[in-house]
Formats: C-alpha cells, sequence, structure tokens
C-alpha cells in the first residue's frame, strides 16, 4: 500500500488499530444487539485481494484461511463456504443424507439449523433442550432415534458446548453421524478440546455478528479425505475436478469470495483478543446486574464446558418481565432480542416435534444483551437504567 494512502487510513482506527467511534454520540446513540470489531489488518488483507485482483472465489486468502482455521480447531481439512447455512446443506450433502432419513436437531437455535434438513429433502426430529446448559439433551437425542435416523446437528446454542461425550458415545453406539452447528462458539472446548472437532463435519458461521465475520461466510470441518473432497466438489457446482465442465453430481455455488477470506483471516489471527474482551462484558454484565436480583445468567460453570460470550445471555422469572424489559429497551434505543422461538412453535416446524417443555419455559423468559467491543460503561449504565425501570413498573 503506498505510504499516503497508510496515513490516510490510520487516521480512522484508534490507537489499537480498531475502527473507533465518537465519544459524543455514544450517550445517546442507538445500541446494536451486535457489532463487528473490524480493525487495520482486516482493511489490509481486503486491499490486498482487491489489488491482486483476485476477489472472486479463487486466491491465497481462500487457502489461507482455511487452514488457518481448521488447525485452530484442531481439524485436519477447512472447506470455506458462502455462509454458514450453505455449510450445514453442504455437510448434509455430502454424508448424503435425504428422502427417507431423520436428523435429530435441538428446539432450541436458529432456523438455518432444520432448513438445512429440509433442503436435502430428510426429515428433522426436533427434541429438547438441556435445562442446566440450554444445548440439546441427550436423553432427548436416544429417546428420538428410530432405524431411521442418519444424523445428529447438536448446536452449541450460545457459544456453550453440548456435552459431546454422551453424544459421541450415542452416535457410536447406533452408527450415525455427527454434524456440529458451531455458528454461535467459535473457541469455546469441551473437556480441553475445540467445538468443531468431534463432529463428522463441523459447520461455522462467519456472518457479520458472530465471534469473528467475514461478512458472509462459513466453513465446514472434518478429518476424513474422502468427505472433504466430496464437500469440495459440491460446492464447486459438482464438477470434476480433473474433466473440466463434466459434472458427476448435482452441486452446488457455494463458494467463499477471496475478499471474505481475507478479512476472515485477520479476524481469526485477532480472535484471542476478542475471545478476552467478549468474557469480560460478560463480567461486567453479570457484575452490573446483580442490584437487580430478578436477572439471572446463563450458566457457565458446567463440569467438562468451558463456553465462550458470544450474545450475553440472560433470562428473568416471568414472561411478563421479559417482555416489559424488551419493550423498555426499544424505547431506550437499545437493541434487545428475545431468546430463539422454540422451532416446534412454528407453524412450518411444529410437525417434526418430538419433546420441547424446557425450550418452551426458557424461550419466554430468555433475552440477550448487546454484545459489542463498542459497550463500555456508558452503554452498560444506560442498560441497566432501561432494564431497572422495566422491572420497576
Ligand atoms: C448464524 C447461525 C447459522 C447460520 O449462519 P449464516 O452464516 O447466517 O447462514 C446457523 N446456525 C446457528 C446456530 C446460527 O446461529
Amino acid at each position: 500500500m503506498k505510504d499516503e494512502n497508510r496515513r490516510k487510513l490510520l487516521e480512522i482506527f484508534n490507537d489499537e488499530m480498531y475502527l473507533a467511534k465518537n465519544e459524543e454520540e455514544r450517550k445517546t446513540a442507538f445500541i446494536p444487539i451486535a457489532e463487528p470489531q473490524l480493525g487495520f489488518e482486516e482493511f489490509a488483507n481486503l486491499s490486498d485481494a482487491y489489488l491482486s485482483t483476485w476477489i472472486s472465489s479463487l486466491g491465497d486468502y481462500i487457502t489461507s484461511f482455511e487452514n488457518a482455521f481448521s488447525t485452530y480447531c484442531g481439524r485436519m481439512y477447512g472447506v470455506s463456504t458462502s455462509n454458514g447455512t450453505t455449510a450445514l446443506h453442504l455437510a448434509l450433502a455430502a454424508l448424503e443424507i435425504g428422502k427417507g432419513d431423520e436428523v435429530i436437531v435441538p428446539d432450541i437455535t436458529f432456523a438455518a439449523t432444520i432448513n438445512a434438513v429440509l433442503y436435502v429433502g430428510a426429515t428433522p426430529v426436533i427434541v429438547d433442550i438441556e435445562k442446566d446448559s440450554w444445548c440439546i439433551n441427550p436423553t432427548e437425542i436416544e429417546n428420538a432415534i428410530t432405524e431411521k435416523t442418519k444424523a445428529i446437528i447438536p448446536v452449541h446454542i450460545y457459544g456453550q458446548p453440548c456435552d459431546m461425550e454422551r453424544i459421541m458415545d450415542i452416535a457410536k453406539r447406533h452408527n450415525i453421524y455427527v454434524v456440529e452447528d458451531c455458528a454461535e462458539a467459535h473457541g469455546a472446548e469441551f473437556d480441553g478440546r475445540k467445538v468443531g472437532s468431534f463432529g463428522n463435519i463441523a459447520c461455522f458461521s462467519f456472518f457479520g455478528n458472530k465471534v469473528i465475520t467475514s461478512g458472509e461466510g462459513g466453513m465446514c470441518l472434518t478429518d476424513s479425505e474422502e468427505l472433504n473432497s466430496r464437500m469440495r466438489v459440491l460446492r464447486d457446482h459438482g464438477m470434476n475436478k480433473q474433466f473440466k465442465y463434466y459434472h458427476d453430481r448435482v452441486g452446488f455455488n457455494y463458494r467463499m469470495t477471496n475478499m471474505q477470506a481475507a478479512i476472515g483471516l485477520a479476524q481469526l489471527q485477532d480472535i484471542n483478543s476478542k475471545l478476552i474482551w467478549r468474557n469480560e462484558l460478560e463480567m461486567k454484565y453479570r457484575e452490573a446486574f446483580k442490584e437487580i436480583g430478578e436477572v439471572h445468567f446463563q450458566n457457565s460453570s458446567i463440569d467438562k464446558r468451558t463456553k465462550v460470550t458470544w450474545l450475553v445471555t440472560a433470562y428473568v422469572d416471568s414472561e411478563i418481565q421479559r417482555n416489559r424489559i424488551m419493550e423498555q429497551m426499544k424505547t431506550d434505543r437499545i437493541d434487545a432480542r428475545p431468546f430463539f422461538v422454540p422451532l416446534s412453535h412454528m407453524k412450518i416446524y411444529s410437525d417434526y416435534c418430538s419433546s420441547n417443555k424446557v425450550s418452551t419455559d426458557i424461550s419466554k423468559r430468555g433475552f440477550n444483551l448487546p454484545t459489542s467491543s463498542f459497550i463500555g460503561d456508558i452503554e452498560i449504565n444506560r442498560i441497566i437504567l432501561s432494564v431497572k425501570k422495566a422491572l420497576e413498573k
């Protein structure tokens, strides 16, 4: 990059080399639920990709990002995709799951998890979550298994790892696949091992609100050479790798661009500091909310599980209280979010429900607090005040 351009760029980054915000405006500004933390390195990589003219889905950043991320999670292969949803679809397609097969999913997740099952023509089976972790309940998985069950998709929800010991044991005994949905838990660990290192395939998202981002983007990780090459072919229109324009499979165009990978790689190189500020922000919220006894936080001390903070997640005792908090926050220009609506509560998925008692209860009382690197004391004070107001009503 030219020195002159470099100087111009440096003016818009703060001392720590992240994009900065105006202090005065923060006192009244809208507080979004999440904001990506973008720095100088992302911009430098992005400019590099741009100047190379390799802006489409070939280029060095793609390979570098795939290698670096699979290594970070302790896996052999990484196949980058256009987003987390296409990663899930690609994984199920590569495992040849389809019509007549059943795939077990948790009731509390983002809809992309179950949609991927429906895309391949398989039948989803929705099961309930654990009371303490809010992750898929292994006992309910076992209850839902039939001769047709081909796979389980455990979702590490709101940064919390699933009980991978019991889930892998169930999968082994019943000879079924495990596809981890790690979209909300980059860097979380179960029993000292990173999430994404357990399943036959693990899928990640790098959407703008996730732990690290590439704008849009996703990745499938695996240790199987065969699944790796199958996913690479399917991602690229099902085209034969030697014989151009000869298609062996009905494939997809699910590739990541070099520009996305350029941003993703810079984000990954900074992931440890992001995990630290995320955790510290959650601790700050927990401390600040101590004076309001009625607000409780996600369980962060379950044996063997080291959660990360994706969105700070809390709950109150009743649905009325939760809804009051949501309303007050909206009035105060704070973008808090209610819990995911259980899949089983939506008309388009309700037929697939097997169990949903705990999910139904917690979804009415839970909510997410704004989680971004721009949240400081000014924002936390505004948020606390808003919740207090809501609970006094
Ligand atoms: C965000 C998310 C996805 C989808 O990822 P996209 O990149 O937005 O397609 C899938 N599953 C879960 C649990 C998510 O939170």
